[in-house]
């Protein structure tokens, strides 16, 4: 039989995560470009599924228990000890996740995007073959314009003999009873949310880290204080573990991944050695690019593997563009739909939108920790690098919330709150803002706007401050 030829869409997009969602609701619901979806896991992508939705839900699971806490410093009289399931909330937030997941597909097809449930390869420059997920049925696909947007997934060394026995952030929302005790290896966003939680929640942590501080990449005030904060509320960090681990054996004979009986022996390479019920491997993401057979298309790649892309999104192969995870740049869900946005409207937008791009600078990014941490612009070394030394002022403040006013001396340790302002040149042109305490996330949006627009220390101080807040003290800094 002769193989049928490709079916032509104006765009395709492969991965209905942040990133290719945007982008082809863009394409689709404002241009009325003939778009197809591929996706070969559930719809919504890491974000909806095994990303900021379930860990934000599992956050305020954490928060509740916090609160309770928090509660006796007013008179309420509230036990050591509330019974909770997590199981159930589990249930529930793997439900609304299902939900979400609908939502995704009905808002897609309401645009008129065409979805198909498979893995996408390149079989030539401008030609994908889909395995559909349901059958097995292999259908090509061709598109003037390819969008890969296939994100990332969690990284378990390759090293470490038995890391397999460990699990990752995916694993991480498979957990229904939770285990006593955790390590968690690393110290970027995904250990210290996770550690954050599972301490608030009664969980013994021990953070396995190779420096002296978590949240190595922020600020470092922020490193110092979170770091103390965490090590306050019971958290024990293991520090300069650099060699990590070299041996992990499962004692108790089993392979299922998560168990509630679980047990491990962990063995670092400085010999150390540990036994607990979980290790949860949190030391980074790489691209999910194996299965596009990339080289067939031209498509260059980073050392890391990461996409290589231009302002524009353009990958080296002309009509096949790249954002979000796979090209590592700033992994955050608003990034990758907003690059998508703008990927669109330069496509198939009016004239006036054909140079349209995602600016990277000034990201507001927060880490959700116990408390909250907030982040936008430089840090004071890299604008200390940027500016020098002399042509940068910093402004700081840290106090205790007035929320702790009735607190024990332990709990207002466990919950400061510090600010941090980052000026330079003779204007005072804010450059970076670093916010720890309760409410940051909040917070830091409308300050995000404020930086991105180029305010000055002069602006801040001129806004009229909202009281009694701790963000008022951003304006009344000196
Ligand atoms: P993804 O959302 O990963 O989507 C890619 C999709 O492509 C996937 O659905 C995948 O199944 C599909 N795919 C891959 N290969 C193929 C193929 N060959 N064929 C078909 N389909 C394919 N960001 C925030 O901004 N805030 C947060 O609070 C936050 N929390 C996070 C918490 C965790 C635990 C994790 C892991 C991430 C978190 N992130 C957060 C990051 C955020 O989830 C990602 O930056 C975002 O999802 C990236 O979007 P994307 O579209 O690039 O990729
Ligand atoms: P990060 O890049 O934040 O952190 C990776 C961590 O792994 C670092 O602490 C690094 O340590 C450590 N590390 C690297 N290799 C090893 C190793 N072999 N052994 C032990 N530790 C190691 O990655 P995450 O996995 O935490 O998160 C991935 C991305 O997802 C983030 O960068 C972020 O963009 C996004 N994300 C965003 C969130 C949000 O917006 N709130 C939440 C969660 C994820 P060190 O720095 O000390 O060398």
């Amino acid at each position: 039989m002769a193989p049928t030829s490709p079916k032509v869409f104006d765009y395709i997009v492969i991965g209905g995560g942040s990133g290719g969602s945007g982008a082809a609701r863009r394409a689709a619901g404002w241009y009325g470009k003939k778009t197809l979806i591929v996706e070969n896991k559930r719809s919504g992508g890491t974000c909806v599924n095994v990303g900021c939705v379930p860990k934000k839900m599992t956050y305020y699971f954490a928060s509740v228990n916090e609160m309770l806490e928090k509660g006796k410093g007013y008179g309420y009289d509230i036990p050591d000890h509330i019974p909770f399931h997590f199981d159930e909330f589990k249930r529930k937030r793997d439900a609304r996740i299902k939900t979400l997941n609908s939502i995704y597909e009905r808002n897609w097809s309401k645009e008129g995007i065409e979805l198909v449930h498979g893995r996408a390869t390149f079989t030539e420059p401008k030609v994908i073959e889909v395995t559909m997920n349901d059958g097995g049925e292999k259908i090509s696909y061709t598109a003037p314009h390819i969008l890969i947007a296939t994100g990332g997934y969690p990284l378990i060394p390759p090293n470490v003999e038995g890391a397999e026995h460990g699990i990752t952030s995916d694993g991480f929302f498979d957990i229904e009873h939770l285990p006593k005790k955790v390590a968690i290896a690393g110290s970027g966003y995904i250990a210290v949310e996770f550690a954050g939680v599972l301490n608030a929640i009664g969980v013994e942590v021990h953070m396995f880290i190779n420096g002296e501080t978590i949240l190595r990449k922020f600020d470092p005030m922020v490193q110092n204080t979170i770091t103390k904060r965490y090590e306050d509320a019971g958290i024990v960090i293991h520090k300069n573990f650099k060699g990590g681990f070299k041996k992990i054996e499962r004692l108790d004979g089993g392979t299922a991944n998560p168990h509630p009986d679980k047990r491990l022996k962990l063995t670092g390479n400085n010999g150390d050695e540990f036994e607990f019920p979980e290790i949860i491997w949190a030391i980074g993401r790489a691209p999910e690019v194996e299965d596009l057979n990339l080289p067939v298309a031209g498509i260059e790649t980073k050392k890391s593997g990461h996409i290589k892309v231009d302002e524009f999104q353009n990958t080296s192969v002309d009509g096949i563009y790249a954002l979000g995870d796979v090209t590592g740049e700033a992994e955050l869900t608003p990034v990758a739909i907003a690059a998508g946005r703008q990927l669109g409207n330069r496509l198939f937008g009016p004239p006036h939108l054909s140079s349209s791009k995602l600016s990277y600078d000034k990201i507001p990014t927060v880490v959700f920790s116990h408390p909250e941490v907030g982040t936008v612009g430089l840090t004071e070394p890299q604008a200390i690098e940027q500016y020098g030394k002399e042509n940068i002022k910093v402004y700081t403040t840290k106090f205790t919330a007035m929320f702790y006013d009735f607190a024990s001396p332990e709990e207002k340790a466990k919950n400061p709150t510090q600010y941090k302002l980052i000026t330079a040149g003779p204007d005072e042109k804010v450059v970076g803002l670093h916010i720890l305490g309760d409410g940051s996330g909040e917070m830091l949006q409308g300050f995000g706007v404020a930086v991105k627009m180029g305010a000055t220390k002069k602006d801040f101080d001129n806004c009229v401050a909202i009281h009694p807040t701790s963000a008022e003290e951003l304006v009344t800094l000196r």
